[in-house]
């Protein structure tokens, strides 16, 4: 299909983007195709995707076996209902999420997106404790800074200040905040870096469910990356504590850090761990919630079940991708490609750590921040980096990469260098 200067116009009138206005749209770019780590746009631009469509598409683009898995599954069934039905595909990535998690966490729930994930997991914990005869554990304990989807039981526990959602503060559900962690990743913990929180979880534990953080990683909270002692703390004060411990992954998975899963870092295995993102490969919405056999026996405890059931939950359509597309990064030498451009990253943003207009320059994994002074102007910045030729889109005062895994260093060199002309 041919796109024409219509699709914009159109688009702008009537089509809302993630986290922009109606009446004062950002601008948008019209995309008729990608490959590898190109997006091509409607007049035939290339751009460089330094984004990998938000953690996701860590192959790249229109990639051959994620593409024949697809079709394969299609020519099979797109969708089934999974009440009282399974299929091939729903079981072939159980096993495999499981064993990633060295069997620790064998019970499956699917879902359609990363924030449904959340729903579900802090339902899960929820309905643990009322169901061993603690209902009155039901609050949750986070860390500021953090950030696990924009529907209402994730935004609650999303920051409250910079979390995008604070004027629904009145209608959310009430948690505790512990102050975000300061010791960077890298770092042995820092002298009372973690009293906020143990002071918060030793007053509460009587009514916390859980505690809910992103492991080593806050994303769109901040782009902030802490210490794995502190991580490490954090899992064993929780057992201490009894109180369960949520993990959301669901951005950090998938080797994005170095380590398979975050937690890997520290050590540490959650009781409840949020997936979605790149656990297609960026081809479908997928999400998915795992869980020990004591948890899943707890919420099921008294003959009850789980109150939650997605039309679309475990299609065959996202199961078999995804089933391809773990193959594919287990198969790939996906810790060497991760580490290479953790190397490359480090080395050319170093170059901006002394730029005037630079707070901070922060690189782990295949993630590269550039922490501007000041908010950037995203319209006129976005502008400037399509015109030169890669696809970086900053938000607040961050400018930051995460490209496919597959990226060569000529490409990433491209989009590190486009940094300078935001700064
Ligand atoms: N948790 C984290 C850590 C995320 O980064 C995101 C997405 N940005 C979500 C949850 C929500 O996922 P989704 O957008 O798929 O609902």
């Amino acid at each position: 299909m041919a796109y024409s200067g219509s699709v914009i116009e159109f688009d702008s009138r009537h089509i809302w983007h993630p986290y922009t206005s109606m009446t004062s749209p950002l601008p948008v770019y019209a995309v008729k195709a990608a490959r590898g780590v190109r997006l091509i746009l409607d007049d035939d631009r290339e751009l460089i995707d330094g984004m990998s469509s938000w953690w996701a598409a860590i192959h790249g683009y229109n990639h051959p076996r994620l593409n024949d898995a697809l079709r394969a599954q299609l020519d099979d069934m797109a969708h089934v209902m999974f009440g009282g039905l399974t299929h091939e595909p729903a079981v072939e990535l159980s096993r495999r999420l499981i064993d990633l998690t060295g069997a620790a966490l064998d019970r499956v729930f699917f879902c359609d997106s990363g924030s449904v994930s959340v729903e579900v997991a802090i339902k899960m914990a929820l309905q643990f404790w009322h169901n061993t005869g603690h209902p009155e554990k039901h609050r949750l304990l986070t860390i500021r800074g953090g950030y696990h989807g924009d529907t209402f039981g994730a935004m609650a526990v999303c920051d409250p200040v910079n979390g995008m959602h604070s004027m629904f503060a009145p209608v959310l559900a009430q948690h505790y905040f512990a102050p975000r962690p300061e010791t960077p990743f890298g770092e042995a913990l820092r002298e009372g870096d973690l009293d906020g929180f143990h002071t918060l979880l030793a007053r509460h534990c009587g009514e916390l469910a859980a505690v809910i953080l992103e492991p080593i990683v806050q994303g769109a909270g901040g782009m902030w990356f802490y210490s794995a002692d502190y991580l490490r703390r954090v899992a064993e004060l929780c057992s201490e504590f009894d109180v369960l411990f949520i993990a959301d992954e669901i951005a950090t998975g998938f080797g994005r850090t170095g380590m398979f899963f975050a937690c890997e870092h520290a050590g540490v295995t959650p009781d409840i761990l949020c997936l979605g993102k790149a656990i297609t490969g960026g081809y479908m919405s997928l999400g998915a919630t795992l869980t020990s056999e004591r948890v899943s026996a707890g919420v099921c405890a008294g003959g009850n079940v789980l109150m939650h059931g997605p039309t679309f939950m475990a299609t065959p359509l996202a199961t078999a991708t995804a089933v391809a597309s773990i193959d594919l990064l287990l198969e790939s030498p996906w810790q060497q490609r991760v580490a290479g451009i953790e190397r490359q990253l480090r080395s050319e943003l170093a170059n901006y750590a002394d730029h005037p207009a630079v707070l901070d320059v922060r690189v782990l994994g295949a993630i590269g921040v550039v922490e501007t002074r000041e908010a950037i102007d995203v319209a006129l910045v976005q502008r400037r980096f399509v015109e030169a030729g890669v696809w970086i889109r900053p938000f607040g005062n961050l400018i930051y990469l995460m490209p496919p895994y597959i990226i060569e260093p000529s490409d990433l060199s491209q989009l590190t260098k486009a940094i300078e002309l935001a700064l």
